[in-house]
C-alpha cells in the first residue's frame, strides 16, 4: 500500500516536472494517500488546468503541511539540548570519579613512600603510580574529546537555534516581520521615543474586496497577492521603518522619526505602487486585474498606547473603505473617527476597478 503511495506520489512529481525534493515528496505522498480532503480538493481543482508549478507546490506546501511547525522545531531542539547536557554531565562525572581514585593512589603511595619501603617495593608502586597515571591521562583525553564534540554540537543547536528566532517573527507565508516582531520592535521604538521625543507614525492596510479576489481566483493566487504587496511595502518602507503583517489582508507600519505628513505620502506612494501593478497569473498568462488598498495614518500623540494608536489609524482605515476604498485617509481627514461598525455591509463597488494606465505587468 505505501509502495503503492509513493509511486503515484513520484507519478505526479514527474508529470508536474517539480523536483522530488522530500517535502514536495510529503505534498504528493499525502495527496495519494487522500488523508487531507482540503489538500486533495485544492490539487484537483487545479490539475486540470496543467502541471503544478513549483510556485504553486511551495504555496500548498505552506499551507497544507506543518513545514515551520516552531513548537515542534523548538521541542526536538530543547530534547537535543537536554541529551547533551545530561552527556557532558555523565562525562564529567566520570572523569571526577578517576581523578579521586587517582589522587587516593597519589596519597596511598605518599604514604607508603613517607612509611619507608624497600627497593621491590618501590618499583611496585612506581608501576603502579605510572599506570594509574596513563588511565588518568586517557581518561582526560576522552573527557576533552567529549567536551570538544559537545561544544560542537551546542554551537550548531546554536545556530539552529537563531534560525528558529528569526523564523518566529516571520510571517512564513510573506516572509516579512509577523505580529509578535512588530510589538517587539513597537515596543523599542516607543522607548527611543521617550528619550529623543521624535515624531512616530503607524499606518494600517487592508486589500479592498480580497474576499471576492479569492472566491473569483482562488485562495492560492490570493496568497501570491499578500505576497505580492508585503513586497511593495518593503520596497518603499527604508531605514528604521518596519511593515508586518498584521493578520489576513491587513498589514501594519511602523514609521519612527516620521510625522504625520510624511506617513501619509509614503501610504500613498504604497497605495499607487499596488494599484499599478496588473496582476497577471504566471501558469495561464491570465489578466487577474489589480488590487488595490485602503490605508489609514494615525501619528502618536501624548498619553496615546500602542493600542490606542492602531485604534486610531484603524478607525481612519475603516473610513476610507467607508469613502469608496483604495484610498489613504488620516487622523486628520477623520476628526470623529468612524468605528468599524459603521462601515455599511453593501457597501461594496465592483470587484476590481477598472484598469489604470497600464504600468509594467507584475505576474503573480
Ligand atoms: P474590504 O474591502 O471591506 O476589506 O473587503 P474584503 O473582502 O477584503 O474584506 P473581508 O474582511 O470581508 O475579507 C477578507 C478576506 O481576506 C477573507 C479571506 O478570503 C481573505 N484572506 C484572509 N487571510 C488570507 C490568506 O492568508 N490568504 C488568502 N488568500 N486570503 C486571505
Ligand atoms: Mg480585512
Ligand atoms: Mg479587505
Amino acid at each position: 500500500m505505501t509502495a503503492r503511495f509513493a509511486n503515484a506520489a513520484f507519478a505526479l512529481l514527474k508529470r508536474s516536472q517539480i523536483p522530488p525534493f522530500p517535502i514536495y515528496f510529503e505534498l504528493f505522498y499525502t495527496y495519494a494517500t487522500g488523508a487531507n480532503t482540503d489538500l486533495n480538493a485544492e490539487i484537483n481543482a487545479i490539475l486540470p488546468q496543467g502541471p503544478l508549478s513549483i510556485e504553486t507546490a511551495s504555496a500548498l506546501c505552506e499551507r497544507f503541511l506543518k513545514i515551520s511547525d516552531i513548537e515542534d522545531k523548538l521541542r526536538a531542539m530543547s530534547q537535543m539540548m537536554s541529551q547533551k547536557i545530561s552527556d557532558v554531565n555523565q562525562a564529567i562525572d566520570i572523569a571526577m570519579e578517576s581523578a579521586d581514585s587517582y589522587s587516593g593512589s597519589l596519597q596511598q603511595a605518599s604514604g607508603d613512600l613517607e612509611a619507608g619501603i624497600d627497593e621491590d617495593a618501590l618499583k611496585m608502586l612506581s608501576s603502579r603510580l605510572l599506570q594509574e597515571t596513563r588511565r588518568m591521562q586517557d581518561m582526560n583525553r576522552r573527557l576533552e574529546a567529549e567536551l570538544e564534540n559537545s561544544k560542537h554540537d551546542i554551537s550548531l543547536l546554536q545556530r539552529d537555534l537563531d534560525e528558529v528566532r528569526k523564523e518566529s517573527m516571520l510571517d512564513p507565508l510573506t516572509k516579512i516581520p509577523n505580529r509578535k516582531r512588530f510589538d517587539e520592535q513597537f515596543a523599542t521604538e516607543l522607548e527611543r521615543m521617550e528619550s529623543s521625543n521624535a515624531s512616530l507614525s503607524l499606518l494600517v492596510f487592508d486589500i479592498d474586496h480580497f474576499k471576492a479576489f479569492n472566491d473569483t481566483y482562488g485562495h492560492l493566487t490570493g496568497d501570491q497577492v499578500l505576497r505580492l504587496v508585503a513586497q511593495v511595502l518593503k520596497a518603499n518602507l527604508k531605514g528604521r521603518d518596519m511593515p508586518a503583517r498584521f493578520g489576513g489582508e491587513e498589514f501594519i507600519a511602523i514609521l519612527p522619526e516620521t510625522s504625520l505628513d510624511g506617513a501619509i505620502s509614503v501610504a500613498e506612494s504604497i497605495r499607487r505602487s499596488v494599484q499599478a501593478k496588473e496582476l497577471l497569473k504566471r501558469s495561464t498568462n491570465e489578466k487577474l486585474g489589480r488590487i488595490t488598498l485602503s490605508v489609514g495614518a494615525a501619528q502618536w500623540r501624548e498619553g496615546d498606547t500602542v493600542a490606542s494608536l492602531i485604534e486610531r489609524a484603524d478607525k481612519c482605515l475603516y473610513a476610507a473603505k467607508r469613502a469608496g476604498r483604495n484610498r489613504v485617509m488620516s487622523e486628520r481627514d477623520v476628526p470623529g473617527a468612524a468605528t468599524a461598525s459603521d462601515v455599511p455591509s453593501d457597501l461594496k463597488p465592483p470587484l476590481l476597478p477598472e484598469p489604470w494606465p497600464i504600468r509594467p505587468n507584475r505576474q503573480v
